[in-house]
């Protein structure tokens, strides 16, 4: 039976006259699956509950931030205490503090960070550090990767530009500083490096990309990247505003060992408030202000309410266990859909990607954006039978789905129970 969505119609006739398509990110739209979105009322665990009473097994998690679940205990009562101690002061605090030594604790080559708002800013604010501290304006970056909105960023990105080959309104000059190469090419980025490397500023990767569908790179490109940055006095930015705090507690650079020069982090580092941060070594960051000559601030910059609901999070992250559990809830998800005949999960700890098998003779995981865009016509049909089966996966076969502690075995079942009735939908003769 349908779904009664009578209060989501209403609330997206009455959103969609006074917003944007109705919604505040365009990945929340649900353009990519020919219907209208659905509106949230509550959420907890790993459920989220609508504004017509309709609940759903939630596998996108806020796009990331969530890696406890909805509403978790501690950071909810972290956030609580906030409020009740006044959540902006516009002057020095000590919760920023406390939360910025708990992550260089624990991550030893990060010595300095600095607070923002978003993971935009943090990647806009490192591409500014690392121009400035090299003296050169060109920056590479990898076609998939998403980076946020920074204008230099939006050009070959991912996530809800993974259709758009840019954005409109960024001068032509801006982009003529961006150069971009496919992702795992080796040759390539050597090419690049032998003819601009000197001229380049930085380096930015997602180290394991997650907004293209997800496309883990081999551990020997990422040390290629480091060692021809450092050949050749470029920054390498990790961007791990996606695997920062999810992959292990230091994201992928401790998961590969490779480490970067600037770290971007978001999403978790604030427990689902607003935040974002960016992280060097003190030499580098002393580049920034008041110290040094790098301008970047904030009015609601590292506000009490984010640092103490962020700090609530890592603390549970910190000893590792949740990292191992949602290993084997991951384990689990891959053995349960293994025999699925139409699709498949490309996997990275907690992070996950369904796609259509029809791509079969390729036994190598995907790891470059173009091979993702032959498979992006599967989805309309799979997001609907998820949606029917309770489910919630993000609207767009580009985004990566999250677990969480939260979830459970039970949970990976009904998830791939699901996938299973989806595949139904998909006839033999549509492998390609
Ligand atoms: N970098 C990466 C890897 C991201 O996935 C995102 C957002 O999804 C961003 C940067 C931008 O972060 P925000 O949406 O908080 O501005």
């Amino acid at each position: 039976m349908a779904k009664a969505l009578d209060n989501s119609a209403a609330y997206f006739a009455r959103a969609k006259s006074i917003s944007p398509g109705g919604v505040h990110s365009p990945v929340r739209a649900f353009t990519h699956v020919d219907a209208d979105p659905i509106f949230i009322e509550s959420a907890s665990g790993s459920t989220l509950h609508d504004v017509d009473g309709n609940h759903y097994l939630d596998f996108c998690m806020a796009f990331g931030p969530l890696i406890l679940g909805h509403n978790h205990s501690a950071v909810n009562a972290a956030a609580h205490a906030a409020i009740n101690d006044g959540w902006s002061f516009g002057t020095a605090e000590r919760y920023s503090l406390e939360l910025a030594e708990f992550i260089t604790q624990r991550i030893k080559w990060v010595e300095s960070i600095r607070f923002v708002n978003s993971g935009t800013e943090a990647v806009m604010s490192a591409l500014r550090l690392a121009r400035a501290a090299t003296g050169r304006t060109r920056v590479l970056k990898f076609s998939g990767c998403y980076h946020g909105h920074v204008d230099a960023m939006l050009v070959k990105a991912g996530s809800g530009m993974a259709t758009r080959a840019e954005s409109a309104g960024i001068p032509e000059a801006t982009l003529e500083n961006t150069v971009v190469a496919p992702l795992d090419d080796a040759a390539r980025v050597e090419q690049i490096f032998a003819t601009q490397g000197d001229a380049l500023a930085a380096v930015i990767i997602e180290p394991v990309p997650a907004n293209y569908g997800l496309l883990p790179q081999r551990q020997e490109f990422l040390e290629l990247l480091a060692r021809l940055c450092n050949q050749h006095g470029v920054l390498l930015i990790f961007d791990e505003v996606i695997t920062g705090f999810r992959l292990s507690f230091g994201g992928a650079a401790e998961h590969f060992n490779v480490w970067p020069d600037i770290v971007t982090w978001g999403k978790i580092i604030g427990g689902g408030f607003p935040v974002g941060a960016y992280a060097a070594s003190t030499d580098l960051m002393q580049r920034v202000a008041p110290l040094g000559d790098v301008y970047q601030a904030g009015t609601l910059s590292a506000n009490p309410l984010a640092m103490r609901a962020g700090l609530a999070t890592l603390e549970q992250l910190a000893d590792g266990q949740i990292y191992n559990q949602l290993e084997a809830l991951g384990t689990e998800l891959e053995t349960k859909i293994e025999k699925n005949p139409v699709f498949k999960v490309q996997r990275c700890g907690s992070l996950f990607w369904t796609y259509k098998d029809n791509l079969q003779a390729d036994s190598e995981p995907f790891r470059t954006a173009a091979k993702v865009d032959e498979l992006s016509d599967f989805f309309a049909p799979l997001f609907a039978t998820m949606l029917g089966n309770d489910i919630y996966i993000a609207p767009s076969p580009y985004e990566v789905g999250f677990l969480s502690a939260a979830h459970t075995s039970a949970d990976i079942v009904k998830f791939a129970d699901a996938l299973n009735e989806a595949a139904k939908k998909y006839p033999e003769s549509s492998f390609g």
